[in-house]
């Protein structure tokens, strides 16, 4: 285990499960339809390769960069895209893929800019959800891996000032890290 990882909250193993389990669901949700995977970066990264891998329906993949400010639960006007999608959504079944969903600010916002182009669906599908954090949007996991409580949470995609996304498993930072 990483020096600065406090514990495992869940191993390669848990982790593999839960995605092939989620990938399951999508595959027989989705059947016939090819729906396209829109990774929020850079969080989502490892999630959405292995993700990608366990949807088995035929699938496609975009990437967003977003950053959303204000009540994101208003209106669409209130996240700055700065990595637009390279894909025409219109008529497409949309799944978000997003690494962590905590006060939803962000992908509320997500996805009302996408329900905005006229798709013909748009889920989102979160790795962790922060089910005690305070809900500053209404957006909601449709499929997700694990809930979590109200600690930082590294690893997996997951990172604290860019650092510790290439840790195979999610752990705990250890307070020291954020307090030096
Ligand atoms: P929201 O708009 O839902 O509040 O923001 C979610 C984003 O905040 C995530 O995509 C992630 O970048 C960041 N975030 C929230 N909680 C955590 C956490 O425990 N660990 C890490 N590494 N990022 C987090
Ligand atoms: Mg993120």
């Amino acid at each position: 285990m990483h020096k600065d990882i406090d514990r495992i909250l869940f191993g390669e193993d848990e982790l593999r499960t839960a995605v092939a389990e989620v990938g399951k669901r999508i595959s027989a949700d989705y059947a016939g339809k090819n729906p396209l995977l829109v990774g929020i970066l850079k969080g989502s990264v490892v999630f959405m390769a292995d993700l990608m891998r366990a949807v088995d329906c035929g699938c496609s993949i975009d990437f967003m960069v977003a950053k959303s400010y204000g009540n994101a639960a208003v209106s669409s006007g209130n996240v700055k895209i700065l990595k637009d999608l390279d894909t025409d959504i219109t008529g497409r079944d949309v799944i978000i893929v997003e690494d962590i969903l905590d006060t939803a600010r962000t992908l509320t916002a997500v996805k009302n800019y996408l329900l905005s182009k006229s798709p013909a669906s748009v889920k989102i599908c979160a790795l962790l959800d922060k089910v005690t954090a305070e809900k500053a949007g209404d957006a909601k996991a449709d499929y997700k891996c694990f809930d979590v409580g109200n600690e930082f949470v590294v690893g997996y995609g997951l990172d604290y000032a860019e650092r510790y996304r290439e840790l195979p498993y999610i752990g705990v930072l250890r307070h020291e890290v954020y307090s030096k």
